[in-house]
């Protein structure tokens, strides 16, 4: 199947109030320019100089989520023009990215990205690390960050049972997010192999990748 049945497919599945992030790492432009075609306008990418390429040479209508582990010496290279960055995973990073967005004179939305899958290797906060530093006086001075939800990754597993205790986990922690910060609206949960499963507990933003632009080939 082509780029836009696999996103007319996937569209015709998913609920309305569900918003589709094309994760187009590693894939040209030209596929980008197929989904961009296709009506699609949300791209989520995990590299930033590969961004900010592709920012520049695609329509600028396009709207740029960061979604991977983000290097604090890297966030300049999207701070001017990025729309949301769904892995702020540390408040080192959260730092850099209040001043970088400064300097732009704009706010930058991010997602706190909880570690739900119970691996150590995972980037992200525990819960309780996630509401010290939201209350913490550092982050009440860093005026240029918009809290605008949460993000996970579950483990990689076709367990339903695993799947679902993560997912609810991180729909708890975002319930939790919301009633102190009215504009954490975003619940980013869900890749090609578990978002039938995250929309099914709550998630209202999906990454997908494979399932729209097939296998990605590193080399
Ligand atoms: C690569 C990636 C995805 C998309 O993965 P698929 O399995 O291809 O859908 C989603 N979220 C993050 C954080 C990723 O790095």
């Amino acid at each position: 199947m082509s780029i836009t049945e696999n996103l007319n497919q996937i569209k015709s599945e998913i609920p309305d109030y569900v918003d589709l992030v094309a994760v187009s790492k590693t894939k040209p432009a030209g596929d980008i320019q197929e989904a961009y075609d296709a009506g699609q306008r949300l791209f989520g990418e995990n590299k930033a100089r590969e961004t900010e390429d592709k920012y520049d040479e695609l329509p600028k209508d396009i709207a740029w989520h960061f979604i991977g582990h983000l290097q604090r010496n890297k966030v300049k290279y999207i701070a001017p023009f990025v729309e949301l960055i769904h892995s702020l995973d540390s408040p080192r990073l959260a730092k850099e990215i209040n001043k970088r967005a400064k300097n732009e004179e704009r706010s930058i939305k991010c997602l706190l990205q909880l570690h739900i899958s119970g691996e150590e290797t995972k980037f992200g906060f525990d819960r309780e690390e996630a509401l010290e530093f939201l209350s913490s006086e550092k982050f009440s001075n860093m005026k240029n960050i918009e809290i605008a939800g949460a993000m996970g990754m579950a483990l990689h597993t076709d367990d339903a049972t695993i799947l679902r205790k993560q997912f609810t986990e991180l729909r708890k922690f975002y319930e939790e997010l919301k009633s102190e910060f009215p504009a954490a609206k975003h619940l980013s949960m869900g890749m090609t192999n578990d978002y039938q499963v995250a929309i099914d507990e709550g998630s209202n933003m999906i990454r997908l990748g494979s399932s729209i632009f097939g296998e990605r080939h590193y080399d």
